[in-house]
């Protein structure tokens, strides 16, 4: 089918409150019948951008670079597919962690850790230090030039956000079969669903059915 007429592809539900977190809830029902929404590198380009991460400019430029690949040995560029590859091991070591911190703040999980640990790193490279009005600030060096860069700036997003206080307010929806991830900063700190017009009502539903049920 030609590319004009695909269907549009459904935008990401981005619930969180933090990228990485969205980032995590992007293999949906990941529970009970896994649904991969990242299932090509247009799609993590398309969430990088959703998240805010990728300006629109330098999403056009990267699209440009996928299309002008030089398949060449010596093109330097890692192949989108590779990109993706290692952007689903990031999220599958986030989503080990972040579980795991849910379920048994005790946990560890060493080996996810040590891949977090790699990834960061390697993010870390692409990163330079500038001044500018009299202030030292972290950029990114020629983002839009490298294939990698939804992989480096989701790395540096997660890297920002489990080692800030903010993780302490981690926290999955309360329906079994959902799970996503979010950030809960509601004032009394009881937030329980990822969305409550979605779960939250079909919890509510579920439990009067069980009343009404129990009652009969
Ligand atoms: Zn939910």
């Amino acid at each position: 089918m030609p590319p004009e007429n695909k269907l549009p592809s459904k935008p990401f539900e981005l619930i969180a409150g933090h990228p990485a977190l969205d980032f995590v809830n992007s293999l949906d029902d990941r529970f009970t019948s896994p649904q991969e929404r990242l299932r090509n590198y247009d799609d993590l380009l398309r969430f990088t951008h959703q998240s805010g991460l990728l300006t629109d400019r330098q999403v056009r430029k990267l699209k440009r670079l996928t299309t002008h690949l030089d398949a060449a040995e010596a093109d330097p560029q890692p192949q989108p597919a590779a990109v993706l590859h290692k952007a689903i091991q990031l999220r599958e070591a986030l989503a080990t962690l972040t579980y795991a911190w849910i379920d048994d703040p005790a946990a560890t999980s060493p080996d996810s850790l040590t891949f977090l640990e790699d990834t960061f790193k390697q993010a870390a490279l692409h990163r330079r230090l500038k001044t500018e009005n009299g202030q030292l600030l972290w950029s990114w060096k020629g983002l839009s030039q490298q294939l990698a860069a939804p992989l480096w700036l989701l790395a540096q997003s997660a890297n920002d956000l489990l080692t800030s206080d903010a993780i302490l307010r981690l926290r999955a929806c309360d329906s079994n079969t959902c799970r996503w991830l979010f950030l809960d900063t509601s004032k009394n700190h009881t937030r329980r669903w990822c969305d409550m017009k979605t779960c939250g009502n079909r919890m509510k539903a579920r439990r009067f059915q069980a009343r009404q049920s129990q009652e009969s």
